[in-house]
């Protein structure tokens, strides 16, 4: 899996707070913008996500590469309807490469890695035929398994990557895409610092874990009040 920043909005963090103090000031945004110290933009970020005053963060937005992720998670990925995706096509585009993820916990099973792999190169081999066979490469594609690798640009502005992260990179969500916001969160620390470190699953803003099981980092509410 690759995933790189290639664009997004310039001074993200400033852009976001600046318009967030426009709205409760006699300055405008330019008047504003140079009047913000590093620390004041820190706390204002926190304030604004305390406070789930959210709106400015639409200011900001980053686009992403995001290569070698299997169709099982791009699938995930595209449920966030608030970011625009423009995805490799598989009508036009006949997959040559025979590229597919491989889970870990298959990996880890020299058995089943085996028939794994045999099962791929026989979804593909079968693909090929078809497209020698001057199948259209949008039938012929039925075949293909979830697993097969794809790509897709994504534009996601600041306010929608705090909530999918709250939700992506909490550990009870699937490994890959947990993967995926890891590296997208990565992406966005290079250039915005303050704001990278605020994309974290939601369990570290409740102060307790709101699914069924915890992973550990913090306690269900249920099993806080029985040891109370
Ligand atoms: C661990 C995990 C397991 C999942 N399992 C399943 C599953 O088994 N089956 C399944 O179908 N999905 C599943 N999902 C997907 C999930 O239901 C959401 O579709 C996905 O996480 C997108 O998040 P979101 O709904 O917050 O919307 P986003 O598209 O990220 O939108 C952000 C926010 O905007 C608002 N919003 C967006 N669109 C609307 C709208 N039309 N109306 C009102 N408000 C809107 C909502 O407040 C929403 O939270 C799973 C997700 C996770 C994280």
């Amino acid at each position: 899996m690759q995933v790189t920043l290639v664009n997004y909005t310039p001074n993200p963090e400033l852009t976001i707070v600046a318009a967030a103090r426009s709205s409760a000031s006699q300055s405008t945004i330019e008047e504003l913008w140079h009047n913000l110290s590093p620390q004041q933009i820190d706390d204002l970020l926190k304030q604004l996500l305390d406070s789930g005053h959210l709106s400015p963060f639409e200011h900001s937005s980053f686009t992403f590469n995001i290569q070698g992720i299997s169709r099982a998670t791009s699938h995930q990925l595209v449920r966030h309807r608030l970011a625009s995706y423009t995805q490799q096509s598989q009508r036009y585009v006949a997959l040559k490469e025979r590229r597919y993820v491989t889970p870990p916990t298959i990996t880890k099973q020299a058995d089943f890695l085996a028939k794994y792999q045999r099962a791929m190169e026989s979804a593909h081999e079968l693909y090929s035929q078809m497209l020698e066979a001057n199948i259209p490469a949008e039938d012929a594609r039925y075949v293909l398994p979830q697993a097969v690798e794809t790509q897709l640009v994504m534009t996601m502005n600041a306010r929608e990557l705090v909530h999918a992260c709250s939700l992506r990179l909490c550990l009870r969500a699937q490994w890959e895409i947990v993967e995926l916001f890891e590296r997208l969160k990565a992406e966005v620390e290079r250039v915005a610092p303050r704001l990278g470190a605020e994309l974290k699953p939601k369990c570290y803003r409740l102060g307790y874990c709101d699914e069924r099981e915890s992973c550990g980092i913090f306690p269900t509410l249920k099993s806080e009040t029985k040891t109370k």
